[in-house]
C-alpha cells in the first residue's frame, strides 16, 4: 500500500520547501517531492532559487563587485592595489559552497520538522495519488490529504538559439563559465540579463545585451529605468534596444547573431551566448490525466486568490501560478496555504510584492508606477529625493540614484515606491510594511529614521511629497 501523508509538496524551491516546513510546523505528516540533481550528482533541495538563481547569482555578483571596486572604484578612497586578477575557479568555488551550505541547511530543517525529503519526479493523477520516478527510473506512490503544487519554472529557450550548456547558455550556465568570456551575448535586458550580465561585465568581459522591446526595464518606474541606463551605460553595458534576433550560429570562432532593429538587420560575432527572455512554469508531465487540475493559456497551474486548484485538496503556489515569479512571493503563498490547510487565516497581498534587481546600482520597487497611476486615473503626488544629497551615500562614495514615492493626491495614501541606489534591496522593506498598513507619505516622513543613514532618503522623499524635503530645494 502507497504511504499517506496529510501534505505532499511537489516541489521543494522556496514556495515548496516553506509551505513543507509550515505544513510540518502546524502538525501535519509531511512529505516533500523534488527532482533537482545538483552538481555533485546528488539531489539537492531548494529548487531554482538554492541551486542556480537567486543565491548563486548573489555570490557571484559580491565577488565580481568586490573585484570591480578594487580595480576602478578604491582610488576615490585613496586604496590602490598592483595588477589585481581575478581567479575564476575560486570565485565560482565559493558560490558553489555557499549554494551546498544553503541546500544542507534546508535538508537539516526538514530533519528538524520532521518533514520527509522524497527525490524524483512528481507526477500529480486523480485523488491525489502522487507517483514519482527517481534518477533510477525507479517508480513509488504516495497519497495525501492534500498536495501542493510547487513545480517552479523553468527558463524559456528560442528556437533559434537552443541551449547546449556550452556556447548559449540559460541562467544556470552563466554562473558556471570556467573564464571570464571575451565578448558575452545577452538576449533580454530583463532581471537575469542584467544581473549576470553585470557579474562578467565587471570581470572584463564586452558585454551586448539585446533586448526585443523598445524600452529599457518596462516594468520598472520610468524615472528610475532612466537612471538605471544612464549607470549601466558608463559601467559599459552595451544595451541594445528593439533588437530581435534572428539567428545564433554556433562556429568555430564563437557564435554569429543576427537581428533586427529600428535600423534594419544587424550581425553581432560573441564568444558566449546567455538567453534570458524569462521563464515559463515548469508544469510538463506533472499532471496525469484525470488529475482535474487546470492549466491556463500560458502552461501555469490555474488557482483562485486562496491558491485553491478548484479540485479538492490540491493547492499550487510560487513560480507555477500567477503572479511574478518571485521567490518571496512563493514562499508566503506557500505559508499561506500550509495556514489555510490547517483551518487557519491565509493570505497573500499580490499588491505589495517588493521587486529587487541586483545590479549597480540596485533596484527595487513595491506597488504602482507612476505611469500605470497615471494610467488609472487617479490623482496623485510624488515626491523624489536624490541619494547624492545623503551623507552616508557621499562617505559610501555611491551617489547615483532617488527613491521617489507617489501618493494619493487626496488620502496621501502610498501607492507606489521606487528605489534605485545604494542598498535599496534593504531600503525597499520599510516602502512594503507602510504599504500593507496602508500608511501615507505623511506617517514615514512623522517616523524618525537614523542619521547618518540611506534610509534619511526615503524619509526626505516622504517629506518632498508634500514639498517640505529639508536638504533639497522643493
Ligand atoms: P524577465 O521577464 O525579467 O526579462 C526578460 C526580458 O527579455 C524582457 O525584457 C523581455 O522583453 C526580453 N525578451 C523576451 N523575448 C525576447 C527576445 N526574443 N529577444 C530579446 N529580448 C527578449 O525574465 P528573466 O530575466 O529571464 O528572469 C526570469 C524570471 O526570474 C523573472 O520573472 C524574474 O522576476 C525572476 N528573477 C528574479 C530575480 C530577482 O528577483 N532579483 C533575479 C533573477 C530572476
Amino acid at each position: 500500500m502507497s504511504e499517506n501523508y496529510d501534505v505532499i509538496v511537489i516541489g521543494a524551491g522556496p514556495a515548496g520547501y516553506v509551505a513543507a516546513i509550515r505544513a510540518a510546523q502546524l502538525g501535519m505528516k509531511t512529505a516533500c517531492i523534488d527532482a533537482f540533481i545538483g552538481k555533485d550528482g546528488k539531489p539537492a533541495l531548494g529548487g531554482t532559487c538554492l541551486n542556480v538563481g537567486c543565491i548563486p547569482s548573489k555570490a557571484l555578483l559580491d565577488s565580481s563587485r568586490q573585484f570591480h571596486n578594487l580595480v576602478h572604484g578604491f582610488e576615490a578612497h585613496g586604496i590602490s592595489a598592483k595588477s589585481p586578477s581575478i581567479d575564476v575557479a575560486t570565485m565560482v568555488g565559493r558560490k558553489d559552497k555557499i549554494v551546498k551550505q544553503f541546500t544542507g541547511g534546508i535538508t537539516a530543517l526538514f530533519k528538524a520538522n520532521k518533514v520527509t525529503a522524497i527525490a524524483g519526479f512528481a507526477t500529480l493523477k486523480a485523488n491525489r495519488v502522487v507517483s514519482v520516478k527517481d534518477a533510477d527510473g525507479k517508480q513509488s506512490e504516495y497519497t495525501a490529504t492534500n498536495v501542493i503544487i510547487a513545480a517552479g519554472s523553468v527558463p524559456i529557450e528560442l528556437p533559434f538559439a537552443k541551449f547546449d550548456g556550452k556556447h548559449i547558455v540559460d541562467n544556470a550556465g552563466a554562473l558556471d563559465f570556467n573564464e571570464v568570456p571575451k565578448r558575452l551575448g545577452v538576449i533580454g535586458a530583463g532581471v537575469i540579463g542584467l544581473e549576470l550580465g553585470s557579474v562578467w561585465r565587471r570581470l572584463g568581459a564586452e558585454v551586448t545585451i539585446l533586448e526585443a522591446l523598445p524600452d529599457f526595464l518596462a516594468a520598472a518606474d520610468a524615472d528610475v529605468a532612466k537612471v538605471a541606463a544612464r549607470e549601466f551605460k558608463k559601467q559599459g553595458l552595451d544595451i541594445r534596444l528593439g533588437a530581435k534576433l534572428t539567428k545564433a550560429d554556433v562556429g568555430k570562432k564563437g557564435i554569429t547573431l543576427g537581428y533586427s532593429d529600428a535600423k534594419g538587420e544587424q550581425s553581432l560575432e560573441v564568444d558566449k551566448l546567455l538567453v534570458a527572455v524569462g521563464r515559463r512554469a515548469a508544469t510538463v508531465g506533472l499532471l496525469a490525466e484525470g488529475s482535474g487540475v487546470k492549466l491556463d493559456d500560458r502552461g501555469r497551474v490555474e488557482v483562485d486568490q486562496h491558491n485553491w486548484t478548484g479540485v479538492e485538496g490540491v493547492w499550487a503556489v510560487g513560480d507555477c501560478v500567477r503572479g511574478p515569479m518571485l521567490a518571496h512571493k512563493g514562499s508566503e503563498e506557500g505559508i499561506a496555504v500550509a495556514e489555510l490547510i490547517a483551518g487557519k487565516a491565509g493570505h497573500v497581498n499580490l499588491d505589495t510584492v517588493p521587486w529587487v534587481i541586483y545590479t549597480e546600482p540596485e533596484i527595487a520597487w513595491v506597488g504602482q508606477t507612476e505611469a500605470q497611476i497615471k494610467g488609472s486615473g487617479v490623482a496623485y503626488k510624488t515626491g523624489s529625493f536624490p541619494f547624492a544629497a545623503i551623507g552616508r551615500a557621499v562617505a559610501m562614495n555611491e551617489t547615483a540614484g532617488h527613491v521617489k514615492i507617489i501618493a494619493d493626491a487626496e488620502t496621501d495614501r502610498v501607492l507606489g515606491v521606487h528605489m534605485v541606489g545604494p542598498l535599496v534591496s534593504e531600503l525597499i522593506s520599510e516602502a512594503v510594511v507602510t504599504m500593507e498598513f496602508k500608511g501615507s507619505a505623511e506617517d514615514l516622513a512623522r517616523i524618525v529614521h537614523a542619521h547618518p543613514t540611506l534610509s534619511e532618503a526615503v524619509h526626505e522623499a516622504a517629506l518632498a511629497v508634500d514639498k517640505r524635503a529639508i536638504h533639497k530645494a522643493n
